[in-house]
């Protein structure tokens, strides 16, 4: 279908990537409307779900560019007043002597952040500046349950304080819908009745639960950063082979940390609360003297130990009628601070993809799906591996070597176009099927370098040790 000035688009999720998508496809004059369940989270009545209560998150160059091409220039500027830079990982340890020892490892040698961003602050801008926007409705309170993709219906149902409008089902046509509504998306359900869709989903043994470093009170003289009890320009790790525990700051000198474990070592500690802050000193050493032993025991026990879900599907269309995008379309593991930034990245391409082709939606959809599918793929695989690097691998001196290797190279010989793949991902925007290409490409040439390195003096007294033993 031939997209007019007065197409309609609704966005199913007011999440991150469904408002900014919905910004988009206002800016495009389309006439837009935004479905979410739950009720604006503006009002402070309204209660976040379990599955969104992450409140900070890391915050890098996709989701940067797909924000700063919406054409709202003052949307970063308002995004940036509230985040902090990290400029890298701290490592927290303890050695053998009983020692505390914290070690940074900065992300990138050019010196480039990522940023910690309140979620709730993020979803905020973008819903106020949606509601600047004339050719924009919120429909809080309105649950998709189903949709007709051949015919172009939908239906929600209502709910909400309102008399009138509380468990009414209601149906709207339209021209195209965006399903931007998470990972359990009912935007992606009702898409599979009409596309063959390839859907592959996996919980990983691993639950995480929410705990928080409170600021440092101020006293007269104090400087203001000193409200943060540890460096607030890192993300704080305190790896475990099997778990970890992690910490990343908000602007009021708090940290929201994340314990990930899994589920077994949560069973345990289940039935025996009072060991927790003995836990916590064994694997992760310093953390009760930045969160008293008590709350350590209350936030575990009260706070919800949630699941993490891996889910890979394509296509992401049907027709011109349905894309489905972020978690809807690729609900990853967190442990590359990838999810949100991919999701926006989506927008972006897909939009690219609609601007391209603006006679067919249909064409521009299945290129956009064929194309996105290879990189949300790589995406999700390298979420997963990480996992491996951030509890364990950081430690490991052969990362540290390949890494200083690799940063030096990008350094000393530019023209080569080297660097780390985490600079790939985090800080610049090429595919990430390019990324992992690249960086696969990089690690056998360095095995060879290795292997020529360690190998030449071994061949070369071999040799000698032959001729003495001819002569
Ligand atoms: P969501 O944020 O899930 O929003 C979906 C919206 O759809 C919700 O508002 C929901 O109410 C609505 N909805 C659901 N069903 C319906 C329905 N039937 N009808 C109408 N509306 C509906 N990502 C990063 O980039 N960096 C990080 O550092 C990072 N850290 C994370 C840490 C943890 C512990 C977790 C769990 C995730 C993390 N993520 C991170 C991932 C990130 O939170 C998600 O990728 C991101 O929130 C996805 O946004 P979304 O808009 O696609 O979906």
């Amino acid at each position: 279908m031939a997209e007019s000035k007065k197409q309609k688009t609704i966005v199913i999720g007011a999440g991150p990537v469904g408002t900014l998508g919905a910004l988009y496809a206002a800016q495009r004059g389309h006439d837009v409307e935004i479905y979410d369940l739950r009720s604006d989270l503006r009002d402070p009545s309204t209660i976040p779900l379990n599955f969104t209560k992450s409140i900070n998150l890391a915050l890098s160059e996709r989701g940067i560019n797909a924000m700063r091409q919406s054409g709202r220039p003052a949307l970063l500027e308002q995004i940036f007043k509230d985040t902090i830079p990290m400029k890298g990982r701290m490592i927290h340890g303890k050695h053998s002597s009983g020692e505390l020892y914290e070690q940074s490892q900065v992300y990138d040698i050019h010196g480039r952040s990522i940023y910690a961003v309140d979620r709730g602050g993020l979803n905020k801008t973008l819903l106020d500046e949606l509601d600047a926007m004339p050719n924009v409705k919120l429909l809080f309170n309105h649950k998709l349950t189903g949709a007709d993709f051949k015919k172009n219906k939908a239906w929600f149902e209502v709910s909400g304080s309102n008399k009138i409008d509380r468990n009414r089902e209601i149906e709207i046509d339209f021209d195209f819908m965006i399903g931007a509504d998470g990972a359990h998306s009912a935007a992606r359900y009702h898409l599979m009745k009409y596309q063959r869709m390839d859907y592959q989903q996996e919980y990983i043994d691993t639950l995480w639960c929410e705990f928080q470093i409170p600021a440092q009170e101020l006293e007269l003289g104090m400087k203001d950063e000193s409200k943060f009890r540890i460096s607030p320009n890192h993300l704080h790790i305190w790896p475990g082979k099997d778990f970890m525990f992690i910490a990343i700051p908000s602007s009021n000198g708090s940290f929201t940390c994340t314990l990930f474990m899994p589920s077994a070592h949560f069973n345990h500690l289940e039935t025996d609360l009072n060991s927790v802050p003995a836990f916590f000193d064994t694997h992760f050493p310093g953390v009760t003297t930045l969160i008293q032993p008590s709350d350590l025991i209350t936030s575990f026990h009260e706070n919800p130990h949630l699941p993490l879900i891996n889910i890979k599907c394509a296509p992401h269309h049907f027709s011109s009628s349905v894309v489905i995008v972020g978690d809807a379309a690729h609900a990853m593991v967190p442990f590359y601070g990838q999810g949100m930034n991919a999701g926006l990245e989506d927008i972006f391409v897909l939009f690219s993809f609609l601007d391209a082709h603006p006679t067919s939606r249909s064409v521009a959809l299945e290129q956009y799906s064929e194309y996105r599918k290879a990189d949300t793929h790589v995406i999700n695989d390298l979420a997963l591996q990480n996992y491996v690097e951030m509890r364990a691998s950081v430690v490991s001196p052969l990362y540290a070597a390949r890494k200083w290797l690799e940063e030096k190279l990008s350094v000393w010989v530019p023209g080569l176009g080297w660097q780390t793949k985490y600079s790939r991902v985090s800080f610049g925007n090429e595919r990430y099927s390019e990324v992992i290409r690249k960086s696969e490409r990089q690690g056998r040439l360095l095995s060879l370098w290795l292997v020529g390195v360690l190998g030449c003096p071994v061949l070369v007294g071999g040799l000698m040790a032959w001729r003495r033993r001819r002569r």
